[in-house]
């Protein structure tokens, strides 16, 4: 047994988070600074926060005044962007919503995208990505045995997003990440800075791959955006009293939304990537992060969530006997190539070349002589 194992005794982290530190009462330093967060983002006056969202409705309106678009909201076919969608046509805004389908998307996912922007009368922007190309840099990833699979999609997905605010002169991208679902730090070990595109490039490169049309996005072109043209991506769910399940229900009454069974079910390749390869290979179950968020804005309990992770991911074996074989028939892959991959150690990312370290010492300085921005 593996006596450096330990668990948080007030959320679900548990020491595969990297820099874990715990108090006199068993409390981790993850869940402390959720807390301190939370009580910053939700206040305990409600017409405080109503009197914010107020506010920052009237300045995305002001600023879109006389633009085709005032904002523009990010949708994967997820509860959590839906109804940031959702709340931006009931407060009047004029969104447009854009989408970056990268050949993974569950029939659920694009049927409940084009139902909401239908019914909302939004305007959806698309971007399709090329199969082949994506699916050669997928294999990049894989072979590099790097932790995060998921930074090709959602570096793509920044550019995109980026590049639309810009050609539209939209400021403000509202997205549905928010503090009370999902505001626990990303331990990093688990993930890696979604700006690095040089790494992109060097993981595809180490394949004798190129990355062609994909849009990504790197550091420096993500300071022009931020500090130059002052576009802001806002959390902005942060600017109600978010509870997830409650809002689902009036996306599924008021847009007949079909909700999926478990947190990014929309796309097939990251319930698989979350629900087997992590873990599998990484020994990272996701599921802590999320299940703890929910623990500590008192949206779950502390025995519930330890229920549902004493299950598999997948609880059904056939559902995950399915997306494997999903998996391998369109990555061309067999089910030994699978197994060689889940067994290959780890490599971390800055084995290849990176510019995570750049954003870290700009960010250091931003916080000292850009307080605020
Ligand atoms: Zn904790």
């Amino acid at each position: 047994m593996n006596t450096s194992y330990r668990e948080c005794s007030r959320c679900v982290m548990d020491a595969h988070a990297a820099d874990m530190t715990f108090d006199g009462e068993g409390h981790c330093n993850y869940c402390t600074a959720m807390l301190a967060r939370l009580a910053a983002y939700q206040p305990a006056d409600p017409a405080v926060l109503d009197g914010k969202l107020a506010a920052f409705v009237d300045t995305v309106r002001r600023e879109g005044h006389g633009k085709r678009y005032d904002c523009i909201v990010g949708v994967s076919g997820g509860a959590d962007s839906a109804y940031a969608l959702y709340l931006a046509r009931k407060h009047g805004l004029r969104p447009l919503a854009v989408h970056m389908d990268n050949g993974w998307n569950s029939e659920l996912a694009v049927n409940n995208i084009e139902n909401l922007v239908r019914k909302l009368g939004v305007d959806l922007y698309t971007h399709v990505v090329e199969w082949k190309e994506y699916r050669a840099l997928q294999q990049a990833f894989f072979d590099a045995d790097v932790i995060d699979v998921e930074l090709l999609y959602d570096n793509a997905m920044l550019a995109v997003n980026y590049g639309l605010a810009s050609r539209f002169g939209v400021k403000y991208m509202l997205s549905g990440s928010n503090t009370t679902t999902e505001g626990m730090r990303v331990p990093r070990n688990f993930n890696w800075n979604k700006f690095d595109q040089k790494n992109i490039r060097a993981i595809a490169r180490n394949d004798g791959v190129k990355v062609r049309s994909l849009p990504t996005i790197g550091v420096w072109r993500f300071v022009w955006h931020r500090l130059v043209r002052r576009t802001q991506w806002v959390n902005f769910l942060d600017l109600i009293d978010y509870n997830k399940q409650r809002c689902i229900d009036v996306l599924v009454d008021e847009l007949g939304y079909r909700p999926y069974p478990y947190k990014h079910y929309e796309s097939i390749f990251t319930r698989f990537y979350q629900g087997y390869l992590l873990p599998a290979k990484f020994g990272v179950d996701k599921r802590r992060m999320h299940l703890s968020s929910l623990i500590c804005s008192d949206q779950m309990t502390r025995e519930q969530a330890k229920a549902l992770l004493a299950d598999s991911p997948y609880p059904d074996p056939d559902d995950l006997q399915m997306d494997i074989e999903y998996f391998l028939k369109k990555m061309g892959w067999t089910a030994r190539q699978l197994e060689d991959y889940v067994k290959r150690p780890e490599r971390p990312h800055d084995a290849f070349d990176s510019e995570a370290a750049l954003y870290t010492r700009l960010l250091a300085m931003q916080k000292r002589f850009l307080p605020g921005r």
